[in-house]
């Protein structure tokens, strides 16, 4: 406590979140919109703790709290600006507030709910579709009367997105010509793309999309590992042009003062214990396993929202 200055608190971690915008900030110079990691210091991301102790008026020890700034430690001391309190009468356990109430999940959300115009009765199409913000996109899209593709990286993955509505399903690592089997399930074409992995994929939804399509450009995990040597250039880029695609660029961080994050968490919250939204949580245990935990994403090895457990309740 003699440690804190005024307005701090100091939390007990519970969860660590593992998201592939951290890769990015593992490298150097990645110029982007989030500070590279500094070595020698603990990385941070999202994370859910306990309050231990505090010297801000806004937290008492015991709050159950969140943010995006949580260290890569079993304690460290923030400031008040840095958290926000995890209401405690929900019934949604503190993993699901990096869940299906957290950051990949609400990215879902506004890609597709608020970005990308979709219409009932529209063909979307969803790369990593088992994993934090594929999953949310697939339930969002069926809800609203789309037709839903999707494509995982293992036969589990497919039946998983298969069980939460999706009407079509393909595993992109054993089926074949990518660009054939899109066209098979999308005969008439794709309205909307949410790209969550770029490279090869992108061009494959490319050939498939119809005129006046949409790509929610969300993430290009395929290419996070890439070196000046393997990034794929996409090739296909000409029919944005000819078949007048809108190409929909975001930062999740952008919205969250925005009225659309009051609007995600109370539908969300809502379907999520009425039991009409599933979010497959995949846990691995354990501070010294975070860094392996994180990497995995990039091999695929990750099902369902890869956090990290800390310590208990
Ligand atoms: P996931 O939980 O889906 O984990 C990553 C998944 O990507 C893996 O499980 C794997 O699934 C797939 N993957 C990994 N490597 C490759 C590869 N080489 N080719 C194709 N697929 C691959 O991650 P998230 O749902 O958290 O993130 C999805 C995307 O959304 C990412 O690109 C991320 O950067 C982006 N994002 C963007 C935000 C924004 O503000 N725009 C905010 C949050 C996320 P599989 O086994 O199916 O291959």
């Amino acid at each position: 406590m003699n440690s804190l200055k005024p307005n701090q608190v100091l939390v007990r971690t519970l969860y660590l979140s593992c998201d592939p915008y951290s890769r990015m900030r593992l490298s150097e110079s990645q110029g982007g919109f989030v500070a590279s990691f500094v070595p020698g210091e603990p990385i941070d991301s999202f994370g859910v703790g306990i309050v231990e102790a505090s010297t801000s008026t806004k937290f008492s020890e015991g709050d159950l709290v969140t943010g995006g700034s949580f260290l890569w430690e079993t304690r460290f001391i923030l400031s008040e600006n840095d958290i926000t309190k995890v209401p405690s009468d929900t019934g949604i356990s503190p993993a699901n507030y990096l869940g299906v109430l957290g950051m990949p999940s609400f990215t879902a959300y506004v890609g597709f709910v608020s970005i990308c115009h979709h219409k009932a009765g529209e063909t979307i199409l969803v790369s990593a579709a088992s994993g934090a913000v594929g999953q949310m996109v697939v339930q969002l899209a069926k809800a609203r009367g789309l037709r839903v593709i999707g494509a995982a990286g293992s036969d589990d993955k497919v039946e998983f997105v298969k069980g939460l509505g999706a009407d079509d399903v393909f595993n992109y690592k054993t089926c074949g010509s990518l660009q054939e089997t899109v066209k098979k399930a999308a005969p008439q074409g794709i309205d909307i793309y949410f790209d969550n992995v770029g490279g090869e994929f992108l061009d494959a939804a490319l050939e498939n999309m119809r005129m006046n399509g949409r790509i929610v450009a969300c993430g290009k995990v395929s290419q996070y590992n890439a070196t000046p040597e393997t990034v794929y250039h996409t090739k296909n880029m000409d029919i944005v042009d000819i078949n007048n695609i809108t190409i929909y660029d975001f930062f999740i961080l952008d919205h969250y003062s925005r009225p659309v994050y009051k609007a995600f968490i109370d539908e969300v919250s809502a379907s999520f214990k009425k039991g009409d939204i599933q979010y497959k949580l995949d846990e691995i245990v354990g501070l010294e396993n975070a860094p392996q935990a994180l990497l995995d994403l990039f091999e695929g090895k990750n099902f369902g929202k890869r956090v990290v457990k800390v310590s208990d309740l």
